[in-house]
């Protein structure tokens, strides 16, 4: 199965990503986690690309496309955050080409900007460990403190009101024609991600199983 799992910035891709890839045995490829990695890690790479995350900007796409193409293989995978534009569609079309596979599904995660708002701006995250967390929502155990390994929870540097804003607009500006791409393959399906995870996922799976992704 080839899936790819699209939305604003805090629609829950990450959050479905994860459970989706454990759930079927998928490989999750998440380029923002990627990206940040490489800008902890202090790389060429990551120098360069943290100058257009601070600003809420989407990285060039000649240097995504190098990395997407490192980080694919041809089969149980799902992609969290690529593609986020036409081109970037029309980029992976050509990777998965050379490997003789195509994508089964795009998966949109349909959730309001209030949310949005709300959601990004109360996330927390490990530094460690990844773990995600939201201030009313899922709160930690112990304050400020990670329930699987005990480090202490961090904001994203991105997500603060100005650069939340910054993101949700280039979302708008991509979704359109992204949209457009999958709808015409016949692979668009849209989930309301507003619901708690569980039902969300269980959209996923029956809207999956309709078009005989999923049995
Ligand atoms: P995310 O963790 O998915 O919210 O991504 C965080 C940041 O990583 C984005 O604001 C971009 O700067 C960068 N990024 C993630 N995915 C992409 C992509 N498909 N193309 C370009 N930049 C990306």
């Amino acid at each position: 199965m080839r899936l790819i799992l699209f939305g604003a910035p805090g629609s829950g891709k990450g959050t479905q990503a994860d459970i989706l890839a454990s759930q079927f045995n998928l490989e999750k490829i998440s380029l923002g986690d990627i990206l940040r990695k490489e800008v902890g890690k202090g790389s060429s790479l990551g120098m360069e690309v943290k100058q257009y995350m601070d600003k809420g900007e989407l990285v060039a796409d000649d240097t995504v496309r190098g990395v997407i193409a490192a980080n694919l293989r041809d089969d149980n995978f799902i992609l969290d955050g690529y593609p986020r534009n036409r081109k970037q569609a029309e980029t992976l079309e050509g990777i998965l080409e050379e490997k003789n596979c195509s994508i089964d599904a795009f998966i949109y995660l349909d959730v309001s900007q209030a949310t949005i708002v709300d959601r990004l701006s109360k996330r927390r995250v490990c530094p460690k460990c990844g773990t995600i967390y939201h201030l009313d929502s899922m709160p930690p155990k112990e304050d400020n403190l990670c329930d699987q390994c005990g480090a202490g929870l961090e904001q994203r540097d991105d997500d603060n009101p100005e650069t939340i804003k910054k993101r949700w607009d280039v979302f708008l500006e991509n979704s359109k024609e992204i949209f457009d791409f999958y709808k015409q393959k016949g692979l668009f399906v849209s989930v309301d991600g507003g619901k708690p995870k569980e039902e969300v996922l269980e959209e996923i799976r029956g809207k999956l199983q309709n078009k005989k992704i999923l049995t």
